[in-house]
């Protein structure tokens, strides 16, 4: 009845809503700290741009191409607008890309761990992934990955930022390895947090313009602060950029995301101000943890991820949730990603582990 490849499919398991946790577990207040969402939340021109949304118009079908969007992001970044892509969210382009270029057989790579939507639709087009250990300080292994390409090797995952574990790779090495790498493999680099790095040079957006096979991912979920608009974009040049557009729903995005993720973008200097704080508590969460013993590595996003070194991950991430925090548990032993909050929660965590170490 169905593929082949998605008869041992389990269907996700997305997370609770804070409201359905906080009633089961008797929670007054409940703060998510596990899906890397902007604490900081988004621009106030959001709010006013889509109050001037007329209802009268929800009849009508979106704009299928997102002029407005497409313009002011090919302007700041300096492309063609027509190497732009957009999605309903960077998961709808993920999907996308795989369905366009995988066929059963061929052979993926992504480092490991990393993004776990990169290995499942690798899964739903019948590829064989081949996941890669991170070095030692957490980064992507670029030789390792380029020692496991095979003549039936097709796509390769390179998230940067990494998540879960936050770790950079400057574009100067992600030139070089791509330079390596045959034309007829794609080469995707997923900077859904590459804002957090403060630093609008850490981007290889203009590797665009000399390699054919990479293909550059953004979202509005992180930095903007827009998760729930549901708006990503991929930047690549032709041939491939046309193939994606012949196959994308065409009208993916409702005027809703196209007007929020205009506003956003337009507002850099909220965006600005965020990713600053953000810095500036990322560095208070380093200090904490170095002084806790707690080993961690180092980021450069709006998360970190640390080895609850002597105690129990599984027993602190209770203890925490039943206080009124919640951390993402499960994606390595012993190990909790917390996603960087607001000052004041972020101090509240922090004395939460302290109590629970008994330090
Ligand atoms: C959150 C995240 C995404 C998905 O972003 P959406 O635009 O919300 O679908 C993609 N890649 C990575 C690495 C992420 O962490």
């Amino acid at each position: 009845m169905v593929k082949e490849a998605v008869k041992h499919l389990e269907p996700y398991v997305p997370e609770l809503t804070l409201e359905q946790l906080k009633q089961q577990k008797g929670l007054k207040k409940l703060v998510r700290l596990s899906a890397n969402e902007n604490a900081y939340g988004t621009s106030p021109d959001v709010a006013k741009a889509l109050d001037k949304w007329h209802y009268a118009d929800s009849n009508l079908y979106p704009d299928s191409n997102a002029e407005e969007l497409r313009e002011i992001i090919a302007s700041q970044f300096d492309i063609k607008p027509n190497k732009l892509i957009f999605g309903n969210g960077l998961d709808e382009i993920i999907e996308l890309l795989s369905r366009v270029i995988l066929e059963p057989g061929d052979e993926v790579l992504d480092p490991e761990p990393t993004f776990s939507e990169y290995a499942l639709h690798s899964e739903i087009e019948g590829a064989k992934l081949k996941s890669v250990p991170l070095d030692e300080s957490g980064r992507i292994d670029l030789n390792a990955l380029t020692r496991e390409i095979t003549p039936k090797t097709k796509m390769i995952w390179l998230c940067n930022p990494n998540n879960p574990t936050g770790t950079f790779l400057e574009p100067k090495a992600i030139r070089s390895f791509i330079a390596e790498v045959s034309k007829s493999v794609t080469v995707i680099v997923d900077e859904a947090y590459i804002d957090f790095t403060g630093n609008a040079r850490d981007s290889v957006v203009p590797l665009t313009a000399e390699f054919e096979n990479l293909v550059v991912l953004r979202t509005f979920s992180k930095a903007y602060g827009l998760a729930n608009f549901r708006v990503g974009f991929a930047i690549c040049s032709e041939p491939l950029i046309g193939y994606l557009q012949a196959v994308r729903l065409p009208y993916n995005l409702s005027t809703f995301a196209e007007i929020a993720a205009t506003a956003a973008f337009k507002d850099q200097s909220f965006v600005a101000g965020a990713v600053k704080k953000i810095i500036d508590e990322r560095q208070k969460w380093e200090h904490f943890l170095i002084k806790s013993g707690l080993p961690f590595y180092d980021s450069a996003t709006n998360f970190i991820f640390f080895q609850v070194k002597g105690g129990d991950a599984n027993a602190l991430h209770e203890f925490l949730l039943e206080n009124g925090y919640l951390l993402r548990n499960g994606l390595r032993k012993d190990w909790l990603r917390v996603t960087i909050g607001r000052p004041e929660d972020n101090q509240a965590v922090q004395t939460l582990i302290t109590k629970f170490l008994g330090q």
